[in-house]
């Protein structure tokens, strides 16, 4: 069915999830026999129940995914057989479009036009990218003396563990799936209660598409509890996080008491943008701030939410992004033209409310926004929300709001603007907009994040790592660098002998 004719309200009323885990190839409810009820973001209708997965599901997935990995039905395979497989899957991923978009769109309240055209492709161009990547990469020999060769090769790890956060439900999954299992691993997913719908379609779908069962196992269920479980558990090699701060925390904590097994951590920000008084298109730097910013409703851990203007430009800057905002209101998620979409829950609401209160509380002014809206709908809006005048020891412009809600802070030199940049406990992302060549390199160079933009904010692609500096997190997603956490390294030494005759 053509996108553009599809009656998405329609459909979501005919939508009926499964919300069973995918434990060995197979759907199967919770082994306590207990669910959840999953409401919708966008208007608060139920979707489903879900399996409310705990150890005993962790365990079964585990195991499955041991014996998957330990009888080589995957590892063993030759890459290029990994790859057919993996390209399938994305394949298969592309053919469900339209399902995996409105399940993405229901569950977690992003507007269905973006569903399509962002996370459903990213999610198979990351599966396929990895895929036609792994029989290229080669592994190496040291420059060692003659009389010895030594092999350094990457061999799978075994049973990696994803845990992943709501706010891209499969392309974080996918951040995590394309290179763990294109390396030969076997992989137990545990989504966000707040999303599972659509992990747990991709592991059907990974079935359908000819991975071996156990391979890929999904088991949905509270961070606490599933969560918890997955990352103590002694048979898992690493763990593959995406979320909070707070969790990334404890992902150490487990290891630590467990196995030692590999964290992964790719964590919060509160990334700086920075514009300086000698970038002479003001209003493309303005427009480019709130659309990055105003993105999946502020809910991106890379969203620019922390402005640097410098004080010469600050009105001109701040007046064309207060316009900018009203083309963001939000409005029906199911809608085709919808570019702001709902919150993802009351308690990401009330987070969100009250950090605006905090705004307004410790002398902020709001200038755009600032409310909450469509509440009549029975879902969870805010409005995009522009404070002026913030200071960076303020409350909205250290913590993480994950909501349309921008800070922008003053400054007066270019020392001024780094130092300010740069203190934050987070290092996820930052930009500087500047038409001076060495002052965008010079400030690009001393800013302490994991990706630096320079005049732009959207160039993205599977091609680059993506992760963060100090408490963003430790891991490197994407790129071929992502094949490092899901892969071990070994030496392997071999004695020559000398010829004797
Ligand atoms: P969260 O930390 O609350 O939850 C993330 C995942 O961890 C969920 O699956 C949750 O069930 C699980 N979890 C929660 N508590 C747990 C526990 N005690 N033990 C084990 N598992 C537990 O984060 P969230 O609210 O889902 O996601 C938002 C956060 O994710 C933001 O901070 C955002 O910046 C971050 N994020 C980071 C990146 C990145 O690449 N750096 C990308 C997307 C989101």
């Amino acid at each position: 069915m053509n996108a553009a004719h599809s009656n998405w309200h329609e459909r979501a009323a005919a939508l009926r999830p499964d919300g069973r885990s995918v434990i060995d190839g197979q759907r199967r409810v919770a082994a306590s026999g207990q669910t959840f009820e999953k409401l919708s973001p966008i208007d608060g209708r139920r979707l489903g129940a879900v399996a409310r997965g705990a150890a005993a599901d962790i365990d079964a997935a585990v195991a499955s995914a041991r014996a998957a990995f330990d009888d080589a039905r995957w590892a063993g395979m030759p890459p290029s057989g990994r790859k057919r497989l993996l390209q399938r899957f994305a394949e298969a991923i592309l053919a469900a479009r339209e399902e995996l978009a409105l399940l993405e769109t229901l569950d977690m309240g992003k507007p269905i036009q973006y569903s399509l055209a962002v996370d459903v492709p990213s999610t198979a161009r990351c599966i396929a990218w990895y895929a036609e990547a792994v029989d290229k990469v080669y592994d190496e020999i040291a420059p060692t003396g003659s009389n010895a060769l030594a092999l350094i090769t990457r061999e799978p790890m075994g049973v990696v563990g994803a845990i992943v956060p709501w706010n891209y439900p499969m392309i974080m999954a996918a951040w995590k799936l394309g290179p763990a299992l294109a390396a030969g691993n076997s992989v137990v997913l545990k989504p966000s209660e707040k999303s599972p719908f659509t992990a747990l379609r991709l592991a059907e779908l990974a079935v359908e598409a000819g991975i071996p069962p156990g391979v890929l196992n999904v088991v949905p269920g509270f961070g606490p509890e599933a969560g918890e479980a997955l990352a103590l558990h002694m048979g898992v090699d690493a763990i593959s996080f995406t979320g909070s701060t707070r969790t990334g925390r404890r992902m150490l904590e487990y290891a630590g008491r467990s196995n030692l097994k590999r964290v992964y951590n790719e964590l919060g920000g509160k990334s700086a943008f920075i514009v300086f008084a000698d970038f002479a298109d003001l209003p493309r730097a303005a427009a480019t701030v709130a659309g990055s910013l105003f993105f999946n409703q502020g809910e991106s851990c890379n969203a620019p939410s922390r402005v640097l203007v410098h004080e010469s430009v600050a009105d001109e800057f701040v007046a064309v992004v207060v316009a900018q905002a009203p083309k963001y209101a939000p409005a029906d998620p199911l809608d085709s033209g919808t570019v702001m979409g709902a919150l993802v829950d009351e308690t990401q609401l009330r987070t969100v409310m009250g950090y605006i209160e905090a705004g307004h509380g410790e002398g902020a002014r709001c200038v755009a926004g600032g409310r909450q809206a469509r509440s009549e709908s029975g879902g969870f809006y805010v409005e995009p929300t522009v404070f002026d005048g913030v200071d960076n020891d303020m409350k909205i412009a250290r913590e993480e709001i994950f909501g349309p809600v921008m800070s922008v802070i003053r400054f007066k030199t270019e020392a001024q603007a780094l130092a300010l940049a740069n203190d934050s406990p987070y290092g996820l992302q930052a930009s500087v907009w500047s038409d001076n060549l060495s002052r965008a390199h010079r400030v690009a160079r001393a800013l302490r994040a994991g990706t630096v933009h320079v005049n732009q904010y959207d160039e993205d692609d599977i091609t680059v790592p993506f992760g963060g500096y100090k408490q963003s997190g430790n891991g490197r997603d994407k790129s071929l660098h992502a094949f490092d956490k899901y892969t071990e390294l070994k030496t392997t030494w071999l004695r020559i002998e000398p010829d004797t005759a």
